[in-house]
């Protein structure tokens, strides 16, 4: 079986995996799960397992853990990207999706002036995170925080504080990010569509954030947050990274 699954801390106990009502229904009838079949599992906490399924029943799969590792497919630098709400809450979706298989840590959607009033789909959004964790082969699940102000996120600690920025006194973020050596954390900014007003990336830049540009095109607020995680977590290297086994293998 080739999809990872997903079971919270609560169901892994003593060397075996409940796997929740869901994720039993998946290995049963999408997948024709049969008993002895290896199938793996991460638990959203970095958690990842290899697992011999024991117990197939009408509502319930268990299985028995073979292996276990920790920090399968999570990148080294932790990275939050803090994203002014989008008007389109498709656009939004596709931001977290991308972001999640790009290695981000946690969004934060923002209110900034220039966004517009937009709620957004809590349950959605994490069922669409939670997906996206299991089809890239992370074990880790990011977090989903409540729509911020920008004064709110000033106050979040990260190593570097970095804001998108389309003007002259931006840098090129890789020049941000290879100054810096090796940092553990980074906080990047990206406004919405409106862009930030110039008060507010001067608040930015007073709060330590250094201004960055992502090239000579404008881009769209969730290709600009894509943009810079990506960067971000490339220019870390990948060091310490570890690629799922492929199935099968010990
Ligand atoms: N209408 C706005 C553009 C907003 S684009 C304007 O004219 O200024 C949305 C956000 O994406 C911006 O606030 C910025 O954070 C980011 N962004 C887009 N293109 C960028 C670029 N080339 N460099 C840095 N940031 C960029």
């Amino acid at each position: 079986m080739t999809t990872n699954f997903y079971a919270p801390p609560s169901t892994i106990r003593s060397g075996r995996v409940v796997l929740p009502d869901q994720e039993a229904r998946h290995v049963r009838t999408v997948l024709r799960g049969e008993e002895g079949d290896e199938m793996t599992v991460v638990d959203g906490e970095g958690g990842w397992y290899r697992v011999e399924i024991t117990h197939l029943a009408p509502e319930q799969v268990v299985g028995t853990i073979l292996e276990r590792r920790e920090g399968i497919g999570e990148p080294v630098v932790d990275v939050t990207v803090g994203i002014g709400l989008l008007k389109k809450r498709s656009r939004f979706e596709t931001f977290v999706e991308k972001a999640v298989e790009l290695g981000v840590r946690r969004i934060v959607p923002l209110r900034t002036r220039r966004t517009e009033p937009e709620s957004m789909r809590e349950e959605r959004l994490r069922n669409v995170m939670l997906a996206a964790m299991k089809q890239c082969r992370r074990s880790r699940l990011p977090a989903l925080a409540a729509p911020h102000s920008l004064a709110d996120v000033g106050t979040t600690e990260a190593e570097l504080g970095l804001v998108c920025h389309a003007g002259d006194d931006a840098i090129p973020i890789q020049q941000a990010v290879g100054e810096r050596g090796r940092v553990q954390s980074v906080l990047i900014l990206v406004g919405p569509e409106g862009g930030f007003t110039p008060g507010e990336v001067e608040e930015a830049v007073a709060a330590g954030y250094t201004p960055v540009s992502l090239g000579a095109r404008r881009l769209r607020a969730e290709t600009a947050g894509l943009a810079a995680l990506s960067a971000i977590i490339l220019a870390s290297g990948g060091r310490g990274e570890e690629r799922a086994p492929a199935p099968g293998s010990s």
